[in-house]
C-alpha cells in the first residue's frame, strides 16, 4: 500500500538524521526538467540537484549507458583494471584540456584528494619542508562537509561542534588579488577557489580575477586548483567556468553532473607534473573509477563534446538574465548570473529565501534558498525557453 507525502515526511522525522530541512515535497518520479510527487503533482525543477542534473532527469543517453553497463559489469575495485576506465579518463582529460585523471566519487572526496595532491606536490616537486605546506582559500567558500574541508570554511554553522580542525589553510577575501598576493608565500602549495562561489549566492568575481589568480600562482610558483564541482560541465555556458577568462588551472575538481544524476562520480583532473606525484598505495577509493561510474561519466563527456549544452546555457542564460533584470525593483533587489545559474536577492521584507521557495513550490516551481533572502536558480540545461519564461513568471507572481 502506498503512503502519501505527509505520511512519508512524518515517517522520516524519528529515523533520519536532521542535517537537512527539505521543502515539503516528496518526489516519486522525474523526467527531463519535471518532477512528480507522490500524489502526482508536477513541478519544474529549478535546482537540478545542485547542478548534478545539468542534463535533466534520466537523460535517455545516460540511462541507456547505465543500463548497458548494469547488464555487463558494475564493480571491480582498482585491484584490477576494468575495460571502461581508460576511455573515461582519455575523454575527460581531452574535454578539460588536462593530462591525467584521478577518479573519486563525491565532490568532497575530489576536494580532499585535490588538497592531498597539492600538498604532496609541494613536498616532492616544490621542496616545501615536511608538514609546512599551506593552501590559500577564499572566505565564504563551499567545498564540502568533511572534517578537513570544514576546517577552512568561514560558515560557523558548518564548523561549530566539529573541531579540532586540520591546520595548514589561510583564508583571504574572495575576489581580492591584493589579499591573495599577501597570503601566498614559499610554503604555499596551492590557491584553491571556486571560479564562481555557488553556495555563497552565485558570486561572480570581477573580470580579470581568475586571470589574476592564474598569473599570481604562476609567478609565485604554486598551483591553481579550481573547484568546478558546481560551476563546471556546462552550467555557465562553457565546459568550465574558468574558460570565460581563458584560464587554464593546474588542477580542476569535478563532481555533481559528472555522474549524470545517476551515480556519484567525481574526479581530480590535472597536469601530469601534479597528479604524477601519486604512487601506488598513497591514495585510493573502493568505488572510485568503477565501471558503472566510468560508463555514465563517459556518456556525460560525450554529451558535452557536442557543445550543445554549453550553447543552450549561454542562449537561455540571456533569457534568464533579461527576465531577472525586469524583476529588479519588483521584489528582487539584485542578482548575479552566468549561463543558466543565478543567485537572486529577494527584498527581505517579502520573506526569507525559504519562504519564497515554499511559495514557488506551491506554484509548481522547485527552487532553494542558498542563505538569507537569496535563492539560487539552476535549472537543467535541457530546459526550454518557454519553461524558463514560465518559471520567471511564477517568481514575479510570488513576489507581487
Ligand atoms: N565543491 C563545490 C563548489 C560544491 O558546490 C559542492 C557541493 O555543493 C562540493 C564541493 C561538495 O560536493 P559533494 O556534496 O558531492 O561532496
Amino acid at each position: 500500500e502506498s503512503r502519501g507525502s505527509q505520511d512519508l515526511i512524518r515517517a522520516e522525522e524519528p529515523v533520519l538524521a536532521h542535517n537537512y530541512h527539505p521543502l515539503p515535497v516528496v518526489v516519486a518520479r522525474a523526467e527531463g526538467t519535471w518532477v512528480e510527487d507522490v500524489e502526482g503533482r508536477r513541478y519544474l525543477d529549478m535546482l537540478a540537484g545542485y547542478s548534478a542534473l545539468n542534463f535533466g532527469h534520466r537523460h535517455p543517453a545516460l540511462i541507456e549507458a547505465a543500463h548497458r553497463q548494469l547488464d555487463r559489469l558494475t564493480l571491480t575495485s582498482r585491484a584490477f583494471h576494468n575495460d571502461r576506465l581508460a576511455e573515461f579518463a582519455e575523454r575527460l582529460a581531452a574535454l578539460t584540456g588536462m593530462d591525467m585523471v584521478l577518479p573519486m566519487n563525491t565532490g568532497a572526496e575530489a576536494v580532499e584528494s585535490g588538497v592531498k595532491v597539492a600538498r604532496k606536490w609541494a613536498y616532492d616537486v616544490k621542496g616545501v619542508p615536511a608538514d609546512r605546506a599551506t593552501i590559500v582559500v577564499a572566505a565564504d567558500n563551499f567545498h564540502g562537509r568533511t572534517t578537513t574541508i570544514v576546517s577552512f570554511s568561514t560558515d560557523e554553522t558548518a564548523r561549530a561542534g566539529f573541531g579540532p580542525f586540520t591546520p595548514g589553510f589561510r583564508i583571504v577575501p574572495y575576489n581580492d588579488l591584493a589579499a591573495l598576493e599577501a597570503a601566498v608565500d614559499e610554503t604555499t602549495a596551492a590557491v584553491l577557489i571556486e571560479p564562481i562561489q555557488g553556495e555563497a549566492g552565485v558570486i561572480v568575481p570581477d573580470d580579470g580575477y581568475l586571470a589574476g589568480v592564474r598569473e599570481l600562482t604562476r609567478r609565485k610558483g604554486c598551483l591553481f586548483v579550481a573547484d568546478e564541482i558546481q560551476s563546471g560541465l556546462g552550467r555557465t555556458g562553457s565546459t568550465l567556468a574558468v574558460e570565460h577568462e581563458s584560464v587554464v588551472p593546474d588542477v580542476v575538481l569535478l563532481g555533481k553532473a559528472l555522474g549524470g544524476g545517476i551515480v556519484p562520480v567525481s574526479a581530480v583532473v590535472g597536469r601530469r607534473e601534479v597528479l604524477g606525484v601519486l604512487h601506488p598505495g598513497e591514495h585510493g577509493s573502493t568505488f572510485g573509477g568503477n565501471p558503472l561510474a566510468a560508463a555514465v561519466g563517459t556518456a556525460v563527456v560525450e554529451l558535452l563534446e557536442t557543445g550543445g549544452f554549453q550553447r543552450r546555457a549561454t542562449e537561455l542564460g540571456a533569457v534568464l538574465r533579461d527576465g531577472l533584470t525586469g524583476l529588479v525593483g519588483k521584489g528582487v533587489v539584485g542578482f548575479r548570473s552566468r549561463g543558466l545559474w543565478a543567485g537572486v536577492d529577494i527584498d527581505p521584507a517579502l520573506g526569507t529565501g525559504r519562504e519564497i521557495s515554499e511559495r514557488l513550490m506551491r506554484e509548481g516551481i522547485l527552487a532553494k534558498d542558498t542563505h538569507g533572502s537569496t535563492i539560487r536558480l539552476a535549472p537543467p540545461l535541457t530546459i526550454t525557453g518557454e519553461e524558463l519564461e514560465g518559471a520567471l513568471g511564477s517568481l514575479e507572481k510570488v513576489l507581487r
